[in-house]
């Protein structure tokens, strides 16, 4: 029996990737049925469900869990859960396909097959009525929400099984970690209690700060990366992880932070976006989260600590991966040292503060950056990567 956190729903990990052994004649097979076409944000949740980090869904959803995930976060059996996983598509290729047919998952720029699954049920949504729920607007300026709107107006529902991972595997090699490689690892290393610190910047001493809190308070801090899909002007992943792995080896001790990344694509759903990194990384085999101000936002349509309160808000039982709820974190020249917005008494001034804009600046024209803002050795790696950029 593991002494780790159990995975969300009550049963053992699903990782619907098919076996090895069985991908090829699944591929064969399903090259002979109708091309579903995936968006990127779909082929990311079939992604995650193909390694069991949306373990328990055993594919996309159908009606009655759609409605349930947005209207009371939970599954129509009870289980919990706070954002829809759905396939969507437009009426015109929905009509052709008849409930209990198989089809294929595929990616829709490339053409790629990805899964198989058996068409349960088809339903119209109301994208409205969804996004008010899950997003609290109905703005289109909102990333998660433009792309909900853009969405086909039928749901397809049913089980999926995956048939490949994309380049991930070969793209981020060590990296990609699947919920029951972090779950070993984690008990090797004899860890119980596991803090998950979600990132998609490289980490400067706030993020540090945040982190080693995590890892006072339990046995070792999960450093997660998001791989999906990048906005412009973001610091290609394999930069973020050697700017990273620099801080983890020059300033925590050996056996005390793991890196790893998931191909999750961010909805900025703020609140419930916060909920389900928290359930993804139970799974995952944490038992705590680390959520900071503004998890998970974007512009100004939750409150800072909004992500925080709405764990407050669940049932009894309904997560068992728990928030560390932690005030922002800067360095404070009166207090002489790393200090928090919960603690520290003084002004604003006495803080040190960079905006990704002035860092990008003083990164790229290679201006010095103050000690109390980055290491040095991640400082090198970002230089070397903006200095690249220039000579292209
Ligand atoms: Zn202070």
């Amino acid at each position: 029996m593991s002494d780790l956190v159990p995975p969300h729903g009550g049963g053992s990990l699903r990782p619907l990737l098919g076996s090895l052994a069985s991908r090829g004649e699944t591929l064969r097979r399903a090259e002979r049925l109708k091309k579903v076409p995936m968006t990127s944000r779909e082929i990311s949740d079939l992604f995650m469900l193909g390694m069991g980090a949306y373990t328990p869904l055993a594919g996309f959803m159908g009606h009655d869990d759609w409605r349930a995930s947005v209207t009371d976060m939970r599954l129509a059996d009870g289980t919990f859960w706070p954002i829809p996983i759905t396939l969507s598509l437009a009426r015109s290729i929905a009509d052709g396909l008849a409930v209990g047919e198989e089809v294929a998952l595929a990616d829709a720029e490339t053409g790629e097959i990805l899964g198989q699954m058996v068409v349960r049920e088809k339903y119209t949504i109301d994208r409205d009525f969804e996004c008010r729920h899950v997003f609290r607007t109905t703005d289109s300026r909102h990333p998660g929400v433009e792309k909900v709107m853009r969405q086909g107006e039928v749901n397809i529902g049913g089980p999926v099984v995956v048939i490949s991972e994309g380049e991930y595997p070969a793209k981020y090699k060590e990296l990609y970690l699947r919920p029951e490689e972090t779950r070993a690892e984690f008990e090797r290393r004899g860890w119980k209690q596991v803090a998950a610190f979600q990132t998609r910047n490289p980490m400067h001493r706030s993020h540090e700060h945040l982190a080693k809190i995590a890892a006072e308070v339990t046995d070792g801090v999960f450093i997660h990366q998001v791989l999906g899909k990048l906005k412009a002007g973001d610091i290609p992943a394999e930069v973020r992880t050697r700017a990273i792995q620099a801080m983890i080896d020059n300033y925590f001790k050996p056996n005390i932070a793991i890196q790893a990344g998931y191909p999750i694509e961010m909805r900025y759903a703020g609140p419930r976006e916060a909920l389900i990194h928290a359930l993804i990384r139970q799974n995952f085999g944490c038992s705590h989260l680390v959520v900071g101000r503004d998890h998970a936002g974007v512009g100004s349509y939750y409150g800072p600590l909004d992500a925080q309160h709405v764990f407050d808000e669940l049932w009894e039982g309904a997560l068992l991966c728990k928030p560390l709820k932690i005030d922002v974190t800067f360095y404070c020249y009166k207090c002489a040292g790393m200090a928090t917005g919960k603690t520290c008494p003084h002004d604003h001034k006495h803080h040190l503060s960079v905006s990704g804009t002035r860092q990008r600046e003083m990164l790229s024209k290679g201006e010095e950056v103050p000690a109390e803002f980055s290491r040095p050795e991640v400082v090198a790696i970002l230089r070397e990567y903006y200095g690249s950029l220039g000579k292209e």
